[in-house]
C-alpha cells in the first residue's frame, strides 16, 4: 500500500454523513466524516444508491486478517450518484452527470499492472475503503455516505436507460463475473455453468445469457431453481447433490464460474469442463480447496481466480449491461435498516444484492 507521502498536503475539506462501524462487534451508526474538496483531477459525487457487498460484511467485522480494518469504518464501494462539482482539469464529468465508483478510487498508474489497464492487480492501488488516503490521512471512506470525492481516472459513466438503485451492483458483483468471463473467451455458443445462485451468481447467469452461451446454474437449493429460470437467464439447473444429473454434465463444459465462499468440493465441477475448459473462482472459502491433480490433467483443464476488473473494462461492462438492459435483482433499503440487512445477508437471506437508498440517510 502506498505510504502517506501527500499526508501533510493542506487540503480543505468538507463533512459529509455516513454509516460507519465503531468496531468488530458494534452495529453501524450515523457518523460524520471528513472528505477533501475536489482537487484538479477530482470528481464530486452526491451518492444516490450504494448496494450492500460481502466484503463490507467482512471487512466491518474485521474477518480479513490481510487487510486490517481501521475503525470507524465506514464500507460500500458499489456506488453510484449524481456529479455534482468536477476539478477544472476534469473533461470526463460535468455536474449533473450520472456516475458510478467501484472498488479502487486510485492506483499508482505507472506499474506494468496498471500500464496494461490492470488497476485492480495494482501493487499500490487504493481501495475505496480501508485503503490509506494519501490526501486527508487515515484510511478511505466508501460508500455509505452522502457524498464522496474521487479521482476522475475511477469515476464510470452509467448508461442512461438502467436503473440506479439495480445499477450499483454491477460495480463490484458485475465485474467481478464479467471481467473472468471475458477473459477466458466465453462468447456465444459456448456452455457455461455457474455455481451458486448468489449476488455474484445471479450477475454471472445475467452476463452469461447476454454474452449468448447456454448457461447452468448449479445450486443446492430447489427453491432457487424457479428463480434462476425467471431471470430469463438459465437454460438448465443442476441440484448440485444430483449425482446423476452432474455426471451426465461431466466434459462438456467451456468455463464454469465459481461463486461459492463456503467449503465444497471443486472436482466435482472440475470434471464438468471440456478439454482447455476453465474454471474460476470468484468466492473464496476460508479453508483450502483441495483439487485432485486428475481433476486437471486428463483434459488439460484449468483452474484460476480473478478478482474484479480493470476500469476500462468496468466502462465495458456497464456499457453492456445498458445495451442489453441488465441490473442486479435488489431490495431497496433505507439506511437505517442496515444492520438488520447485514443479518439477513449473514444467513444469505436477500435476492439477490441489498441496494441502500442514500435519500434516507438526507432526512436524517
Ligand atoms: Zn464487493
Ligand atoms: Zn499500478
Amino acid at each position: 500500500m502506498t505510504t502517506t507521502q501527500f499526508s501533510s498536503e493542506e487540503r480543505n475539506r468538507y463533512k459529509a454523513k455516513a454509516y460507519a462501524a465503531a468496531n468488530a462487534n458494534s452495529p453501524l451508526a450515523s457518523i460524520t466524516i471528513p472528505r477533501r474538496d475536489p482537487g484538479e483531477h477530482d470528481v464530486q459525487i452526491e451518492i444516490l444508491f450504494c448496494g450492500i457487498c460481502h466484503s463490507d460484511l467482512h471487512t466491518v467485522r474485521n474477518e480479513w486478517s490481510a487487510i486490517p480494518t481501521v475503525y470507524p469504518c465506514v464500507p460500500g464501494h458499489e456506488i453510484v450518484g449524481r456529479v455534482t462539482k468536477v476539478g477544472s482539469e476534469v473533461t470526463k464529468f460535468k455536474s449533473g452527470d450520472i456516475a458510478a465508483v467501484g472498488c479502487l478510487v486510485d492506483s499508482d498508474g505507472n506499474c506494468p499492472e496498471c500500464q496494461a489497464g490492470f488497476e485492480q492487480y495494482c501493487p499500490n492501488m487504493t481501495l475505496t475503503y480501508n485503503s490509506p488516503d494519501v490526501h486527508l490521512g487515515g484510511v478511505t471512506y466508501g460508500g455509505y455516505s452522502d457524498s464522496i470525492v474521487v479521482k476522475d481516472h475511477f469515476v464510470l459513466r452509467v448508461p442512461s436507460n438502467l436503473d440506479l438503485a439495480g445499477a450499483a451492483p454491477l460495480l463490484c458483483a458485475g465485474i467481478t463475473t464479467y471481467s473472468p468471463m471475458r477473459h477466458w473467451g466465453v462468447t456465444k455458443g459456448k456452455k457455461v455453468g455457474v455455481v451458486g445462485l448468489g449476488g455474484l451468481g445471479h450477475m454471472a447467469v445475467k452476463i452469461a445469457h447476454a454474452l449468448g452461451t447456454h448457461v447452468v446454474v448449479f445450486t443446492t437449493s430447489l427453491n432457487k431453481k424457479e428463480d434462476a429460470l425467471r431471470m430469463g437467464g438459465a437454460d438448465e439447473v443442476v441440484i448440485s447433490r444430483n449425482t446423476d444429473q452432474m455426471r451426465k454434465h461431466e466434459g462438456s463444459f467451456d468455463f464454469v464460474l465459481d461463486a461459492v465462499s463456503a467449503e465444497h468440493d471443486i472436482n466435482s465441477y472440475l470434471r464438468l469442463l471440456c478439454h482447455d475448459g476453465n474454471m474460476t473462482l470468484v468466492g473464496a472459502p476460508d479453508k483450502p480447496h483441495a483439487v485432485a491433480a486428475f481433476s486437471l490433467i486428463l483434459k488439460r483443464r484449468s483452474l484460476s481466480g480473478s478478482n474484479i476488473g480493470g476500469i476500462a473494462q468496468t466502462q465495458e461492462m456497464l456499457d453492456f449491461c445498458g445495451k442489453n438492459n441488465i441490473t442486479a435483482d435488489v431490495e431497496v433499503i433505507p439506511i437505517q435498516k442496515i444492520n438488520e440487512a447485514y443479518n439477513r445477508l449473514s444467513k444469505a437471506d436477500v435476492k439477490y444484492r441489498f441496494s441502500i437508498d442514500m435519500a434516507s440517510l438526507k432526512s436524517q
